[in-house]
């Protein structure tokens, strides 16, 4: 093993750690992921250790550690600045619940631990000097490109069924087949994945989805139906994940996670108020969650502003300005260049009915419908003001010159002030907006 993918120090530092218990009398090997990812010359982020030791043996060769489960066997080593997994051969059993062994009895054979591992490319070790120890041929199938459970598929889903999302997972991540009879069981099993917690299921699809291979994931979800089958609302069928996955093509390409998600949502025909709900219920962060709906709110009111634009009418395009000015102070401007992103991007185009009808060219002419996203953009950059904070008048100034008490038709008149000034209306000079506030005022009354 050269350890070309893991970061500066990193296996060398682990090395010690083996090193440290060689010493002692005991056994130990790198493990699991690191293995996978290094032969796979993917980016190794950790290294996990797998020990012959008990977890109090662990700790008296280590005084910098954190027993971090120590009922499970897990110890976590500080060395040099960074920090291994370092866990005891063990066996589990008695998965009541589907997803945790309620026994775990520590062993002294390696091959018992690796058993006791999910699929063949997470059970291999390696020793120091290198060598594989490799009893379920995970090898093999790293060259083949396939994930295959250890053992059993049918029973191994059965005893904790977030192994059948972490199959799809993986083969959607590294771009593997699943071996045949994995996928026979996964079929079997899949309705046990109603015993998973929400946040779990949610953890193991933002991997597909944000991963570098999101159509191939969302495909094999639609065909496996597992998503549907959680506990989180999942309103949609295996065909309809098929047909969205189907517009997503162009998803790989975004970098943000958040857009991916829009997208998504966006080509399963979601409202953005629908969306926030279910984002709600996947146990999204807020953050992460408004932001996402955000998008799918510009969408909403630029769908909207087209509809309402009559197409040959005089003013037509500068009346869409205005409602991608106004669309951009409501939502943000972040949400709203992520609209145009996503526009730009020809399967959402595609993918819905307004997109589809905002391309449509009528006859000859262009429509004025179809305005580009770079046009969408300079308006964006052309406004000399996006938030109300940036207005040379604040609402005291404006109460105190109409003697008003302030109440919600202050909100309102800045609001106004802001839309005239961002579109090019007014100057963002006081003098000018004190004026103009005097005369929205007299209009109103
Ligand atoms: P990544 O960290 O990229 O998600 P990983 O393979 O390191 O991949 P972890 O969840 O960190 O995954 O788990 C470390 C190892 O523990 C795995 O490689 C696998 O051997 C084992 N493992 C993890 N989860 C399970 C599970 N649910 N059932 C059986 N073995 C598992
Ligand atoms: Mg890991």
């Amino acid at each position: 093993m050269k350890w070309t993918m893991a970061p500066e120090g990193m296996a060398e530092a682990a090395g010690k750690v083996i090193t440290g218990l060689l010493e002692s009398g005991r056994e130990a090997y790198f493990v699991g992921g690191c293995i996978r990812d290094e032969l796979l010359g993917r980016p190794v982020h950790d290294i996990d250790l797998t020990t012959s030791a008990l977890p109090e043996e662990v700790m008296a060769v280590f005084p910098r550690c954190v027993p971090t489960g120590l009922a499970h066997g897990t110890v976590t080593v500080l060395q040099d600045g960074f920090s291994f997994e370092v866990t005891t051969y063990r066996t589990e059993s008695g998965y009541a619940d589907h997803r945790r062994p309620e026994h775990v009895a520590f062993v002294s054979d390696v091959k018992e631990d690796l058993r006791r591992r999910d699929f063949t490319i997470n059970a291999i070790c390696c020793g120091l000097d290198g060598e594989l120890v490799d009893p379920f041929l995970g090898a093999q199938d790293l060259d083949a490109r396939l994930v295959r459970c250890v053992g059993s598929a049918e029973e191994r889903f059965d005893e904790d069924a977030l192994r059948m999302l972490r199959c799809v997972r993986f083969a959607s991540v590294l771009d593997f087949a699943i071996a045949k009879n994995t996928w026979r069981g996964l079929l079997r099993q899949r309705d046990k994945l109603a015993h998973i917690a929400v946040e779990r299921v949610r953890a193991e699809t933002a991997k597909i989805v944000e991963g570098p291979h999101p159509v191939r994931g969302l495909g094999l979800l639609a065909r496996s139906g597992l998503l549907a089958r959680g506990k989180a609302p999942f309103p949609w069928t295996g065909e309809d994940l098929a047909a969205a996955a189907a517009m997503l093509a162009g998803i790989g390409e975004l970098e943000s996670a958040r857009l991916r998600w829009a997208l998504l949502l966006h080509a399963l025909g979601q409202s953005a108020e629908a969306a926030d709900k279910l984002l709600r219920a996947w146990t999204f962060p807020g953050a992460a969650r408004s932001s996402t709906a955000a998008v799918l709110r510009v969408r909403e009111a630029w769908d909207a502003a087209l509809a309402s634009a009559a197409p040959d009418a005089p003013g037509a395009a500068e009346h869409l300005r205005r409602r991608w000015i106004a669309a951009v102070l409501t939502f943000g401007a972040e949400a709203a260049e992520g609209w145009a992103t996503l526009l730009a991007e020809p399967p959402a185009q595609r993918s819905h009915a307004g997109q589809a009808a905002l391309h449509a060219t009528s006859g000859a002419a262009p429509s004025i419908r179809y305005i580009p996203p770079a046009t969408l953009r300079s308006w964006t950059a052309e406004m000399p003001v996006r938030t109300l904070a940036e207005l040379a008048v604040s609402g005291k100034e404006l109460a105190g010159l109409l003697g008003k008490a302030p109440g919600p038709w202050l909100g309102a008149l800045l609001n106004k002030l802001l839309l005239a000034v961002a579109a090019g209306d007014c100057p963002n000079n006081q003098q000018v907006l004190l004026q103009e506030a005097r005369r929205m005022d007299a209009d109103e009354r």
